[in-house]
């Protein structure tokens, strides 16, 4: 048994000083048999029905981009009934204090509250079979009641760890949200922050230890307007647009660093007999480098100015001021980062793979992780366990089946970064 907790305690606590080639394969087997970590595991495994019953509950409140308060306010009644002290900061944010031994090294687990859903969205969560389908069940619903699971299994096993742990309901992850939760609790807690782990989705097939930068775009072009016979040939918006995604869609990207952009919204116009006065789009670009996001964007920018040059050429009509005006707005920017193959936490990943029996790829993708991994913070998004499918569509769906892999996975992820308090 003291060779048991020696190696344990070294193997808990490793995360902040220790390479991680010291590891060796005996520890996943200690940390697996501390038994407040197996009551823990236990706790996630015997409440399943629970904790899928809750993420129901989350996923019918309402969260829509900018919107996350009410379903914020029902996470910290959960996080407050698993113990923690908990707070909101000024930009929504629900984050519940678990004090460890020490108050100067902070772990953060994260699952963000927003959906890409626009108020009005039924959420309701339809079943069949196994399968819950709604929108937002998977993206964040899963997170979310992966995270208050959590926080509940380490109640229950009172567990005492070395680092404290912020478990956080974030706002902002989605889209126009631009990262915004996340960005504030770095600005809070950068001095104290050793880990970020964010719980998105299902699944155990992977860890995101990359983040895909991406920069986005509105472009508006704006015109005096008119009647569609007693002005026509004045300069249309919508033709200008029109004319600025024709040219910029004709861009080749690379294959490799993958490489990708995206008309993803338009609108405009207000009747089909009125000239509009304004037509705007907006474009997504990503990329495994930033610099291809440079020319992207240096590429939208000369698509845009070709066609404003191309319409106000094109008007039949000499109207002083009978111009279209364009405007570029940046409506987000996710910078890039990378966590090293060889870093101490993606050791105790892999190690929390091995202990529960699972296999995981590394993954680059756009996630509350982008913030921390940019400023080299060691950060990781993971998945919450169970299978899903039709991510941001309303048919999106989640299979809890299994789920408790991907629960106890994520307990030995957060334990392995916080570090154990050595038994009593
Ligand atoms: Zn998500």
């Amino acid at each position: 048994m003291p060779v048991k907790l020696f190696s344990l305690c070294c193997i808990l606590s490793f995360v902040a000083a220790a390479p991680a080639q010291t590891l060796s394969s005996s520890s996943g087997a200690a940390l697996a048999s501390d038994p407040r970590v197996l009551r823990a595991m236990n706790w996630l495994t015997t409440n399943v029905p629970w904790i899928t019953e809750e993420q129901v509950r989350i996923t019918e409140i309402p969260a829509p981009p900018f919107k996350e308060a009410a379903r914020g306010s029902y996470l910290k009644r959960l996080l407050s009934s698993a113990g923690l002290r908990v707070s909101t900061d000024s930009v929504g944010n629900i984050i519940g204090l678990r004090p460890g031994l020490s108050s100067s090294e902070v772990v953060l687990v994260v699952a963000h509250l927003d959906t890409v859903f626009p108020a009005g969205t039924d959420v309701r969560v339809r079943r069949a079979g196994a399968r819950l389908i709604a929108p937002g069940i998977t993206d964040n619903g899963a997170g979310l009641a992966a995270l208050v699971a959590l926080a509940r299994a380490m109640q229950d096993a009172r567990i005492k760890t070395r680092q404290t742990i912020l478990f956080v309901a974030d706002v902002g992850e989605e889209g126009e949200g631009n990262l915004r939760g996340m960005r504030r609790l770095i600005e809070t807690y950068r001095q104290r922050l050793r880990t970020v782990i964010a719980v998105d989705g299902s699944g155990t097939d992977f860890v995101t230890n990359a983040a895909l930068a991406s920069r986005r775009f509105e472009v508006s072009f704006t015109g005096p307007g008119g009647h569609s016979w007693t002005d026509f040939g004045m300069p249309n918006p919508i033709n200008a647009a029109g004319r600025a995604i024709a040219r910029f869609i004709t861009l080749r990207v690379p294959d490799s660093p993958r490489t990708i952009f995206n008309v993803g919204e338009i609108s405009g116009g207000t009747s089909v007999n009125s000239i509009p006065y304004r037509a705007s789009f907006k474009v997504d670009m990503r990329s495994e480098q930033e610099s291809e996001i440079d020319k992207i964007e240096a590429a939208l920018r000369a698509a845009v100015q070709s066609a404003l040059e191309e319409e106000n050429a094109a008007s039949r009509r000499n109207i002083v001021n009978a111009k279209l005006d364009v405007k570029i707005q940046t409506i987000g920017v996710r910078p890039g980062g990378e966590l090293p193959e060889d870093s101490a936490l993606l050791a105790v990943v892999r190690q929390a793979d091995r202990i529960v029996g699972n296999r995981s790829r590394l993954e680059r993708s756009s996630t509350d992780a982008n913030i921390p991994l940019s400023l080299g913070i060691p950060a990781i998004a993971i998945g919450a366990g169970g299978r899903s499918g039709g991510a941001h569509s309303l048919d999106e769906w989640y299979d809890p089946t299994g789920r408790e892999l991907g629960l106890h996975r994520a307990l030995l992820i957060l334990l392995g970064a916080a570090g154990l308090e050595p038994s009593p």
